[in-house]
């Protein structure tokens, strides 16, 4: 039953050549020559009289060159007229041309000509028509055209030969029982092939180039099934594996949540529940805990760990930069030591005397909980019985580092600890429901209350002294401030250099405020001396690096102003902001830019001027970016869907969740066949 995908390396007639440019088009087998589909289509398969010819309209006439001659004015062409049976004429015209055009439109040539119809000085022309000499028993085309992305040095018609070759050579036969598509009005595999390829002179052009034909669905929606299928098998074979059973906690959590000086939201409390049971299960957990920035996720990963240590397990927190990491380590300490619970931080600047004491305490389990860096995967930290892993800002994290952590406390093949990552970008539900379906997903979709919503302002840098002033006000008024530095992608020298001169000149200005400066060069010891200073208060105004985007906390900072804010992407600006209105205070969000602003930047500001809302910035910022670039890491191990389009299709994809469940459940051959068509080309997925 399996589908034979042969290699196009081993068809003898393709040439190494033509190998190349078609793996540039991603194309290695049949089955890609296969879908590989048509960008648009072309009419030639009937020929239009001259006299019903209409301007604006693609056309095919037929006829013969009676007049041919190369003007000089008003610039150089070569303009011939086309007589066709009825007697009229058209005008074709060429701006651009060789010799050997001027030949084949010697006077008496037979000749096809296609091409947009206009109105010209002389009547109806066609300018750079496609021309083909003809004799008279030449038939026309008997379907539409195809015309197909291609590369530099593949042409058309080399496409067009093979791509037929496969419709005739390859597999087409069905991966899918009828009841899978049948119902849902779509066509078979092969003939929704067939005419996407071949599509019939009467077919619709419009519905078949803007993807809502029955036969682009049917293949968006195989596309999709296949998607859905290979993540929740992972899913299930990663949940085959077994994990410490967690029963609930009955008295760490109770004390923690008695000595917090506010209650749990409601969402936090949902959230807490669906983790704990998740917890209690015999197999590993896998969840997403999604949140907007600010919406109090430290707390929810913390009664996790909690519920772990009670049944005597090892909980580790990794975040992705020692600020946020060392933060993390601190409000660990605060709301955990009074519990007698032992909290160990790790992280790679820590001098080798702590650190050496660390991975003791971490490898005979007397550290209950591990806060720490990248450094927790390291091959020296050895667990003595981890039960959870939490990974805060999860997308910071590439693919292989999330999997690395988790067999860390994977101590034998069928045991394996808990994960729980945790995501300040929100995932629209398209996404989530598609590129994240191997993980269960957990949000929290509610601010604590008491928060005033920061006020954002777009001030172009030539009034940076109005700025200025803002910050002094708010400073002397006992808020402190943060100054983020523009974005200099291309040279890390740059942007350090910028740093210092902005620390500088804002010394210089503000010689009343102390003024501090933190940046990623710094060594961890000053960074973590800075960030205590701000935190105390002693620093009111902090020059940062994007740095201080994710995670970091300090609830009395309540004015930040973002330089070069047309350099920073939507999610980017979006987290910066969430450093600010964390407390009490009314905040602000200055985002200043330099004018002569690119259609994205603008849409960009508008975006993040207007809204507030976490999912709806993040929903435009799919819209503007596209799920690959949204993605960013999480795409190293995922293949991105070619002919599906999430929004587009989402009904598509909402069929397919439920129907993968049931396929899986009751015909894993269908499941097997189906995979090994649509993912034969990609990579074992690696997911974690
Ligand atoms: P994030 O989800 O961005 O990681 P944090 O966990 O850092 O958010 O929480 C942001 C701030 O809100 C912290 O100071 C935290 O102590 C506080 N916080 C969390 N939950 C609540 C709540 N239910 N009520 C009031 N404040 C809360
Ligand atoms: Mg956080």
């Amino acid at each position: 039953m399996a589908i034979n995908l042969p290699g196009l390396a081993d068809i003898k007639a393709i040439s190494k050549p033509l190998l190349a440019n078609l793996q540039k088009l991603g194309i290695v087998d049949v089955q890609g020559l296969l879908l590989h589909l048509p960008l648009r289509y072309v009419d030639e398969t009937h020929i239009t009289a001259i006299r019903d010819l209409r301007s604006g309209e693609q056309a095919q006439v037929e006829g013969e060159i009676v007049h041919a001659e190369v003007q000089y004015k008003p610039r150089k062409a070569l303009i011939a007229q086309l007589q066709d049976a009825g007697g009229q004429l058209l005008v074709l015209r060429f701006l651009h041309f060789y010799p050997s055009q001027i030949a084949a439109l010697k006077v008496g040539t037979k000749l096809r000509a296609l091409g947009e119809v206009r109105q010209g000085f002389f009547g109806y022309e066609m300018v750079h028509p496609q021309c083909k000499s003809v004799r008279d028993e030449t038939p026309v085309k008997e379907t539409l055209t195809p015309v197909y992305p291609t590369t530099a040095g593949l042409s058309q018609a080399s496409l067009r030969k093979w791509i037929s070759w496969a419709l005739n050579n390859g597999d087409l036969s069905e991966t899918l029982p009828a009841f899978a598509y049948e119902p849902q009005a779509l066509p078979s595999f092969a003939q929704s092939l067939k005419n996407l390829h071949h599509p019939a002179p009467e077919a619709d052009l419009y519905q078949l180039e803007d993807h809502v034909s029955p036969y682009w669905q049917r293949l968006a929606f195989d596309e999709l099934l296949a998607q859905q299928l290979s993540m929740r098998r992972h899913y299930a074979r990663r949940r085959s594996i077994g994990a410490p059973a967690l029963k609930p906690s009955k008295a760490l959590i109770t004390a923690l949540l008695r000595s917090l000086p506010f209650a749990l939201t409601s969402a936090q409390q949902k959230v807490a529940v669906e983790i704990g049971n998740d917890l209690t299960q015999n197999h590993p957990m896998q969840r997403l805990l999604q949140g907007d920035v600010g919406s109090g996720k430290t707390i929810v990963a913390a009664m996790g760990a909690l519920q772990a240590i009670e049944n005597g397990w090892q909980a580790a927190i990794m975040a992705p930069t020692e600020i946020l990491a060392e933060q993390h380590y601190k409000k660990m300490q605060d709301w955990l030591a009074p519990l007698n619970i032992k909290v160990t931080w790790l992280s790679g600047s820590q001098n080798k005397t702590d650190r050496a004491i660390s991975l003791e305490a971490i490898a005979d389990g007397t550290a209950q909980l591990v806060v720490g860096t990248h450094a927790l995967f390291q091959e020296q930290v050895v667990f003595a019985k981890l039960g959870l892993a939490i990974i805060d800002e999860q997308h910071r994290f590439g693919v292989h580092q999330r999997l690395s952590l988790r067999q860390k406390g994977q101590t034998s093949k069928t045991k394996a600890p808990h994960q729980l990552m945790m995501s300040a970008t929100p995932i629209p539900r398209t996404l989530s429901m598609s590129y994240y379906a191997d993980l269960d997903v957990s949000v929290i979709d509610e601010l604590p209350p008491g928060r005033t919503p920061v006020a954002t302002k777009l001030v172009a840098d030539a009034r940076r002294d109005e700025v200025l002033t803002r910050v002094r006000e708010a400073c002397e008024q006992g808020s402190q401030a943060y100054w983020v530095c523009p974005l200099i992608e291309e040279s890390e020298a740059l942007q350090l250099k910028t740093a210092n001169d902005t620390y500088a000149w804002l010394q210089e200005s503000f010689p009343e405020l102390r003024v501090g400066l933190v940046h990623g060069r710094m060594k961890t010891a000053e960074k973590q001396a800075v960030m205590a200073a701000f935190t105390a208060g002693e620093i009111q105004l902090l020059v940062a690096t994007t740095v201080i985007e994710v995670g970091v906390d300090v609830p009395n900072a309540s004015l930040m102003v973002i330089e070069h804010a047309e350099r920073m992407g939507l999610s980017q600006l979006h987290q910066l902001r969430g450093r600010v209105g964390r407390g009490a205070a009314k905040s602000a969000c200055i985002l200043l830019y330099q004018n002569k602003l690119s259609d994205t930047a603008r849409a960009r500001l508008k975006i993040i001027y207007e809204s507030s809302d976490g999912f709806e910035i993040a929903k435009a910022d799919l819209a503007l970016r596209g799920p690959g670039e949204f993605l960013g890491l999480r795409q190293s191990g995922v293949p991105m869907l070619k002919i599906a389009d999430l929004e587009r299709d989402t009904e598509l994809l909402e069929t397919a969740q439920g129907l993968a469940e049931q396929l899986l459940k009751e015909y894993p051959t269908y499941v097997d066949k189906h995979l090994e068509r649509w993912l034969s080309r990609a990579e074992e997925l690696v997911k974690v």
